[in-house]
């Protein structure tokens, strides 16, 4: 089969990778209809994180090709969205809702599903299999859930986003703009969505944000501060995983608020006497996609959301180099690859 591997930073590449087979019992192989390009992807490619002929790929959705034979609820046939994490779903951890954090979690992304097929751990655990085929329009919206939504949904559940709550969102790439739509569904009061980004700030309007700040760093919370009568918000995702971006996140809270972070930390160090004083609640992680998968598929079937309109992008697998050098140069938010 084609798939993305990543040989050096900046070098991408489609190529023959071995057709995957079942490994494991309780395994299943998907054929991917749709796949896209990561935020996250894009450290190895920057050369800020180490990168060496690695397959690349955590978000999909796709067609189950075939199944191990302890498989039990996914079929042959089903069209499937799974978490970036495969998670057997049965552990204490996975039963307390943190499948990412699975005692036998196994990352997506070492398996590479920006590529033909891909071998799915734990299927019964991982996958959710949608209401029937889904119409063309709804692919991409379900796409989001594997990641993008979902981390963002879970960014605002962890922030305590809800009804009466001032909202702030750091970060205005994909992540942060569907921590801006959660917070809404949510039923936030206010959402302050940060972004010196002309289209993302649409889209961050659109999905229901009420107010734009375009400053960053310390400028950025004094501006959420001034919104907020000097108190800060009640609740802050952080969507980046800078130190900037964090300090940023934990000093727009106001004391006792709650911060969400899930953009993936590189960098980063808290100073532990100015996180004593803030008394703000930090919850985060890798988020538990496969905790919120169900409810939104279901938001996505009956389109009460419509998460699909990040993607500003679409390109055939071949072409993944330019879906990387498009969301590196950010003329794009969310590239979808076809393969
Ligand atoms: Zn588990």
């Amino acid at each position: 089969m084609r798939g993305v591997v990543m040989h050096a930073p900046g070098d991408v590449r489609v190529e023959q990778r071995a057709d995957p087979r079942i490994e494991a019992p309780t395994d299943a192989v998907i054929r991917v209809v749709a796949a896209c390009v990561c935020g996250s992807d894009l450290w190895p490619w920057r050369g800020i994180q180490e990168v060496h002929e690695a397959p690349m790929g955590h978000e999909y959705v796709g067609v189950v090709e075939e199944v191990g034979a302890e498989v039990r609820d996914i079929r042959v046939g089903d069209f499937v969205v799974g978490s970036f994490f495969a998670s057997d779903n049965t552990c204490e951890i996975c039963r307390a809702g943190y499948q990412s954090r699975c005692v036998h979690a196994e990352p997506m992304g070492a398996i590479g599903t920006q590529a033909e097929y891909a071998r799915v751990p734990w299927a019964d655990g991982t996958l959710v299999a949608v209401p029937g085929q889904p119409p063309a329009d709804l692919i991409p919206s379900l796409l989001t859930a594997s990641d993008v939504l979902g981390t963002g949904w879970f960014g605002a559940v962890a922030a305590e986003a809800g009804p009466g709550k001032t909202v702030a969102v750091v970060g205005d790439g994909a992540v942060g703009l569907h921590a801006v739509l959660a917070a809404r569904q949510l039923g936030a009061e206010r959402i302050i969505a940060v972004s010196r980004h002309e289209a993302r700030q649409k889209l961050a309007l659109d999905y229901g944000a009420t107010d734009i700040v375009t400053e960053r760093g310390d400028a950025g919370v004094a501006k959420v501060r001034e919104l907020t009568g000097g108190l800060g918000a009640h609740s802050v995702v952080e969507a980046v995983g800078t130190q900037e971006s964090m300090m940023q996140a934990i000093r727009s809270a106001r004391p006792g608020g709650h911060v969400g972070y899930v953009g993936v930390a590189h960098g980063v160090e808290l100073p532990g006497l100015e996180l004593f004083f803030s008394g703000v609640h930090l919850h985060g992680g890798p988020a538990p996609v496969r905790r919120f998968l169900p409810e939104l598929i279901d938001l996505i079937w009956r389109r009460r959301i419509d998460p699909g309109k990040v993607f500003d992008l679409e390109l055939p697998l071949d072409q993944a180099a330019e879906g990387y050098r498009a969301m590196d140069e950010r003329r794009a938010t969310k590239v979808l690859l076809r393969p």
